[in-house]
């Protein structure tokens, strides 16, 4: 039993965001833009979570699927042009971001020539959202990690472990944004993780190699078009690699992506299986793991690719990278189905593109299933209000679906867009002194549209 303990109150306010990454910057903005006080409180020392802590680039299309066949993306190291390129789904916070990124040169815009993905510079994505929370009016507090909240099923304050002892923030709304469903699994909100037996989608340390040269390894690429296929590739090389006992990584190609850097490559290739993303003894493993899988890679990307001879990595993620961890239940569950059958909700709130996309938990190999061309699945407000507790939404890649629909909200357009009208739904429940889930939701959708949101139905601003 550990004993009683003083905590300071370290801010009163109507809508608390917990978690600086893509779904709590966009919910932060959404509940000031829709007038409310807003603080936002993150772990690190920094905004941004998985784009800039984990290195996660690029940012993934939010386009829909074009029905004409594939064409190479001319750089060779940037994504094939899988066929999308249709309309862009996603808008509001998610456009302004791209947009105001684009033209600090700090974004590549999404085209064919990047497969509608968003290369970006995460070190200047870090002060691009510390500006856009500070011209929004947004209060932060860094460096403060969520441990629990103050009252279960309705959490009236959260607590967060900081150097200054524990702080709380007591709020009349809570946004859980920390990606892993925290806040919420502290309120008490039923979650699952994993698919049936358990097990999630692997984690992948990120890190960029820079000084590499592009252009021969384009030429390489030219050279021998079975060895490349999209943004994966070398398959040969891997596997004279790994029988030579270079490499000895669960995954059979390399997946790399070009940068807004001529000569920077983001590498996505480490791989580790069976560990859980909040479990602390997983995660050092992971990191342990996944540091030296780096290593190799990098030597293996020096001595046998054509272009890497003088490259060498330059940065790896402050963590390593967790695809899925909690999946709070909300009043609603995303399916599979729901996504690759394109549903439609009257309580649509955000819409997605992103195909079902699976990193095999075990080993090798992913899968990787489509929505029809022209298609956009929408996810309904009830995904963000989890069962059982008041006074809490959840935003992000914790939202409430199957491990199969997880595996496309989580990527970061989509998640900047659950951000994005929790926030609303936040900012609103507290003008009208209501709980979340007695918001209208004609009022929800007219400010997220007035906000800029594409939520496709022609809902009237
Ligand atoms: C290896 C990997 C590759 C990926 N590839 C791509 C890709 O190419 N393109 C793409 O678009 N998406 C990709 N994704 C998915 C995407 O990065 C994330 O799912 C997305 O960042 C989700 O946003 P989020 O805000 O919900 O969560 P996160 O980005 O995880 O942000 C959560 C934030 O909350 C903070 N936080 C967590 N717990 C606490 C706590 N208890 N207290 C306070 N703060 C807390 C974290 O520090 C973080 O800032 C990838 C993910 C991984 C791991």
């Amino acid at each position: 039993m550990l004993p009683p303990r003083q905590a300071q109150v370290a801010a009163e306010t109507e809508v608390l965001v917990v978690g600086g990454g893509p779904a709590g910057i966009g919910a932060a903005l959404g509940a000031a833009r829709a007038g409310a006080q807003v603080v936002l409180v993150e772990r690190y020392g920094f905004l941004g979570g998985n784009a800039t802590a984990a290195l996660v680039m690029p940012w993934m299309s939010a386009h829909t699927r074009h029905p004409r066949p594939p064409r190479p993306g001319e750089l060779g190291l940037m994504p094939q042009d899988h066929g999308v390129g249709g309309d862009l789904v996603v808008r509001g916070v998610w456009s302004e971001i791209i947009d105001g990124m684009v033209q600090a040169a700090a974004a590549l815009p999404p085209g064919p020539e990047t497969g509608y993905t968003v290369p970006f510079d995460p070190e200047a994505f870090k002060t691009f959202a510390l500006d856009l929370l500070d011209q929004s009016g947004v209060t932060y507090l860094l460096h403060a990690f969520a441990s629990g909240v103050l009252e279960p099923a309705g959490p009236d304050g959260v607590v967060f472990e900081t150097k200054s002892g524990p702080q709380v923030v007591r709020a009349q709304v809570v946004i859980d944004a920390t990606g892993d469903g925290d806040v919420a699994a502290a309120a008490g909100a039923p979650y699952e993780i994993g698919r049936e037996d358990g097990l999630t989608q692997p984690m992948s340390l990120m890190f960029r190699m820079v000084d590499v040269e592009r252009r021969l390894f384009a030429d390489y690429v030219r050279r021998h078009p079975d060895q490349w296929r999209g943004v994966h590739g070398l398959w040969d090389l891997v596997q004279k690699a790994s029988e030579a006992g270079e490499l000895d990584l669960p995954r059979e190609d390399i997946l790399m992506f070009g940068t807004t850097h001529p000569s920077e490559v983001a590498v996505n290739s480490t791989r580790v299986t069976r560990v859980l993303g909040v479990d602390v003894f997983d995660l050092t493993r992971a990191e342990v793991i996944s540091h030296r899988q780096a290593r190799q890679i990098a030597e293996f990307l020096r001595s046998r690719v054509p272009g890497f001879a003088d490259a060498y990595l330059a940065q790896t993620g402050v963590g390593v990278g967790v695809r899925e961890t909690r999946r709070v239940l909300g009043d609603y569950v995303l399916t599979g189905d729901d996504v690759l059958s394109a549903a439609a909700f009257d309580d649509v709130i955000a819409r997605g593109t992103y195909p079902i996309d699976i990193h095999n938990p075990t080993g090798r190999g992913s899968t990787l299933r489509d929505l029809p061309p022209g298609a956009a699945y929408e996810i309904p407000l009830r995904c963000l209000l989890p069962r059982g507790v008041d006074r809490l939404l959840v935003a992000g890649r914790c939202i409430s679906g199957t491990y199969e629909a997880h595996s496309s909200y989580r990527v970061t357009p989509t998640a900047v867009a659950t951000g994005h009208a929790a926030g609303v739904t936040a900012g609103l429940a507290t003008s009208h002194q209501l709980l979340p889930r007695a918001v209208p939701i004609a009022d929800v959708q007219a400010e997220l549209l007035r906000q800029g949101a594409d939520l496709h139905r022609g809902h009237a601003a």
